[in-house]
């Protein structure tokens, strides 16, 4: 067994909201140590190649830092994670990467022990999967004792799944790694939202045969990014994508999917057989509580979203704090983004220095916010 790292607060996660975190209790004087499971931004990391935010990149800046971009445009992944590094050599954060916390505790005589594994990658993307499927009993890397925890765990884990036969098969896939491994072939595409409209699109641009189902009757425009609707509208008026409304998929076979269509909810449901090479499942993901329950957090709503002071982002247990999108538990709409959790950091540097906002903590930008529900 290591030696115990004792440090003030442990910040588990080096997502850009960790970060944050890291900076704002640094301009308050108070230690900190960092881990994060994967890489730097690991959560970027699972991206499809050159997918670009939604939000504009003055939104997503963290740490002081201007975010710019050559064509003043919205970033990629790959430019967000070049981007954290420079913030981290620019503040100093020395986060500890690819060190995953496993087990965390509350101690008898106060503060937290937490404990790690090395690890491969972030938590998240289709490698976590491969390590959910082959998780042994590696050996604790290291220790800590913290008199204070953030979870800045973010909530993409794993995929939201459907629960349908064939669901492992090995051309079907939660995640959207790009298009080029998709020239040529015949691509069903489940979901409505941003993912899968993105996808499709890319797919489609990249000479492969796109089939959508979606279990709505139309797309939803507030789901759906204001410049990708027009096109995926257009294409699928031409014919160009087929689109399947108002379906669900049943089962999956190696070079087809069966997919059930409900009508109007009156009649009788009719399944439909459609031919595919690939299937691109783009339903969502959800959060690993884990942590959370092994700390007994108190969680709320079918989301399980931790309950948190909404002034210091404290949680149920006194002295563990909750920022970014882990607040927001296994949502179905994103409530929270990076835009909306900058706050997150401050609340909670505020609380553990002392209350009120200290005056060496710099202050936030000031974007536009977008409210939480
Ligand atoms: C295609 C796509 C487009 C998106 N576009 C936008 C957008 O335009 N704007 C926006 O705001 N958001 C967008 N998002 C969501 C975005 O990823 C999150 O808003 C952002 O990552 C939240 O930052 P975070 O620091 O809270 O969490 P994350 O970035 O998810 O960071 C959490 C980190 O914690 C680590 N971690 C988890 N558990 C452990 C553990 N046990 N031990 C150690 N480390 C751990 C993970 O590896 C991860 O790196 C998009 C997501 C996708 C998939």
């Amino acid at each position: 067994m290591t030696d115990v790292i004792e440090t003030d607060v442990l910040i588990v996660g080096g997502g850009p909201i960790g970060m944050e975190v890291a900076w704002r209790l640094k301009g308050v004087g108070v230690a900190c140590q960092q881990v994060e499971a994967g890489e730097l931004g690991a959560t970027f990391g699972w991206w499809a190649p050159n997918t670009r935010f939604f939000s504009s990149p003055e939104r997503i800046a963290i740490c002081g830092v201007p975010l710019v971009t050559a064509d003043q445009g919205k970033c990629t992944g790959e430019q967000y994670r070049d981007y954290l590094r420079a913030v981290a050599v620019q503040h100093d954060l020395r986060v500890r990467t690819f060190e995953r916390v496993v087990s965390i505790a509350r101690l008898d005589e106060g503060g937290f022990e937490a404990h790690t594994e090395r690890s491969e990658h972030g938590v998240g993307g289709v490698d976590e999967i491969i390590r959910t499927m082959a998780a042994g009993n590696a050996p604790v890397y290291r220790r800590y004792r913290a008199r204070r925890v953030v979870l800045a765990i973010g909530n993409m884990h794993r995929p939201r799944e459907l629960g349908v036969s064939g669901e492992s098969l090995p051309h079907v896939s939660h995640y959207f790694e790009g298009p080029h491994r998709h020239f040529g072939r015949r691509v069903l595409i489940v979901g409505g939202k941003n993912s899968a409209v993105e996808a499709a699109l890319r797919c489609w641009r990249a000479g492969a045969e796109v089939t959508m189902s979606y279990r709505g009757s139309k797309l939803d425009e507030k789901r759906v990014k204001y410049w990708l609707r027009p096109e995926i509208e257009w294409l699928i008026e031409r014919g160009e994508i087929a689109w399947m409304p108002h379906t669900r998929v049943v089962r999956i076979k190696p070079d087809a999917a069966h997919l059930a269509s409900a009508g109007d909810g009156a009649s009788k449901e009719e399944e439909r057989e459609v031919p595919a090479d690939d299937v691109l499942l783009l339903t969502g993901y959800v959060q690993d509580s884990t942590l959370f329950d092994q700390l007994g957090l108190e969680l709320v709503t079918e989301t399980r979203r931790p309950r948190l002071d909404s002034e210091t982002q404290e949680s149920s247990v006194p002295g563990v704090y909750v920022a970014g999108t882990a607040c927001a538990g296994s949502m179905t709409r994103a409530t929270v983004f990076i835009e909306n959790a900058h706050v997150h950091a401050e609340r909670i540097a505020a609380a553990i220095a002392g209350g009120g906002t200290p005056e060496e903590a710099p202050a936030a930008p000031e974007y536009g916010v977008l409210e939480e529900s």
